[in-house]
């Protein structure tokens, strides 16, 4: 039998790679933790009823990329797609949005759309996203908008723009709606074929296409900002002034219609000029729709998400990660002196040292080596010699020094090794 491989459109994350989402994470959570967001996991899969009514099924999400299947209970089952209607899902079966207040949550994970896989695009791919549920206040837009410029800056990542628009509420879109189809009705013929099915379905969304002609003709369509009410407006205006309050930069974009049906007010992305077609590293909106959509009290709520794999893209062109931590290579050779260096080994770790215990066996010529290649600071060493007088002998990797200490005494002078390893880091950083 052949040789299986990963599915198509599925990546493994090597642990040559993991140190970027372990420091996305790392500054994640920092921002996060700061602006008292709090962790929340849910599951992976849900009920496909949840996504069709959270999401829309006028989507492309639920039209046409969503992994359903039926369980041996006959039940239909979906692999979530996104985050945010599992995360109201479960605020709502907990009680928690009918507490009132407002709760800042964030979550990362898998994500799965059945798509066509190319860079920046994969059919189980992350995303790290927050929700603020419980606020319809613009400072909560302007507050999560904020954090996620944050995480980005804090990555170092450069290069980057915040698109804002406004889609208003249910009424301001009815009458948008009916403009957009007015205007679009003559063209139809010469739009793609997906925004002629749009037309009556979603016709917000044909802003969205990203077929050549179809972009002609929705240059010239009616713009939104141009049909929101009073509340919407001011709104709108809010987010702008707390996000120049800031210092944050944005275009207002009047084209940006996320691709969700629960969206109001505040929609935005953010995307890069590094990425090529797959620029957005992170969109997200004010959804005051879903909470009652998915039969909780009626809670304004708003969130964002950022594609992990693309931001790693990112990470990746800026700068490579640091080599692993190891302090310490133990090389040993012989019965007695493997034994021996086998318990130092678990014994340094359990003082904090990073430790790599050469396992080969082979000759200490190779072990040498490999000791060199490994980012080791100091190499120690047990041969047959330091087994018989229970001691180890212990060489710095770049001055080469090297003294011999009793196996007991090393453990005794931990303290000192700490500083001259942070020290020997300090120096080389
Ligand atoms: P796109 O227009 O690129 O398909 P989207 O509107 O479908 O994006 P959202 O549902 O808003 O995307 O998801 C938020 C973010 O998650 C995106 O901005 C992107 O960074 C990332 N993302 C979405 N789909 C994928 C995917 N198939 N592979 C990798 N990342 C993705
Ligand atoms: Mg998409």
């Amino acid at each position: 039998m052949g040789e299986i491989q990963a599915l198509r459109g599925t990546r493994d994350i090597l642990p040559n790679e993991v140190g970027y989402w372990q420091w996305i994470e790392t500054v994640a959570r920092e921002i996060l933790t700061r602006a008292t967001y709090r962790e929340i996991r849910t599951p992976i899969f849900e009920q496909t009823a949840l996504f069709e009514r959270g999401i829309g099924e006028a989507t492309d999400v639920v039209g046409k990329e969503m992994y359903t299947f039926h369980d041996r209970g006959d039940r239909s089952i979906t692999l979530r797609p996104e985050g945010t209607a599992g995360v109201v899902r479960s605020l709502i079966e907990h009680g928690l949005v009918s507490q009132g207040g407002v709760q800042r949550l964030w979550y990362t994970g898998a994500m799965f759309r059945y798509e066509r896989p190319q860079a920046g695009r994969q059919r189980q791919f992350h995303q790290l996203g927050v929700e603020v549920v419980g606020s319809a206040d613009p400072r909560a837009d302007a507050e999560v908008i904020a954090i996620a410029t944050d995480i980005l800056q804090n990555l170092g990542l450069k290069n980057l723009h915040l698109d804002i628009n406004s889609v208003g509420n249910l009424e301001d879109r009815q009458h948008y709606r009916q403009a957009l189809v007015d205007y679009l009705t003559p063209y139809k013929d010469e739009l793609d074929t997906d925004s002629q099915e749009r037309l009556s379905r979603n016709p917000l969304r044909i802003l969205d296409s990203k077929d050549k002609r179809t972009q002609e003709i929705a240059q010239n369509a009616p713009s939104i900002l141009d049909y929101l009410g009073p509340y919407s407006q001011h709104h709108f205006e809010k987010v702008q002034q707390l996000l120049t309050d800031l210092g944050i930069k944005y275009q207002i974009n009047s084209r940006l219609v996320r691709g969700l049906d629960y969206y109001t007010h505040t929609a935005f992305e953010i995307q890069s000029d590094d990425l090529g077609a797959q620029a957005t590293v992170c969109g997200g909106g004010r959804y005051d729709g879903l909470v009652a959509e998915l039969g909780g009290s009626d809670t304004p709520a708003v969130g964002w998400a950022i594609g992990l794999e693309r931001l790693i893209l990112l990470l990746q062109q800026l700068q490579s990660l640091p080599l692993p931590v190891v302090d310490f290579y133990l090389v040993s050779k012989g019965e007695a002196a493997e034994a021996q260096a086998f318990k130092v080994a678990q014994q340094l770790r359990r003082c904090g040292f990073a430790v790599e215990l050469d396992l080969s066996g082979s000759g200490f010529k190779k072990q040498f080596a490999r000791a060199d290649r490994s980012s080791a600071i100091a190499c120690l060493i047990v041969g047959e010699e330091e087994a018989a007088s229970q001691t180890v002998k212990l060489k710095w990797m770049v001055s080469k020094e090297q003294q011999a200490i009793a196996q007991a005494d090393l453990l005794a002078m931990t303290d000192k090794l700490h500083q001259q390893i942070k020290a020997f880091r300090a120096l080389n950083a």
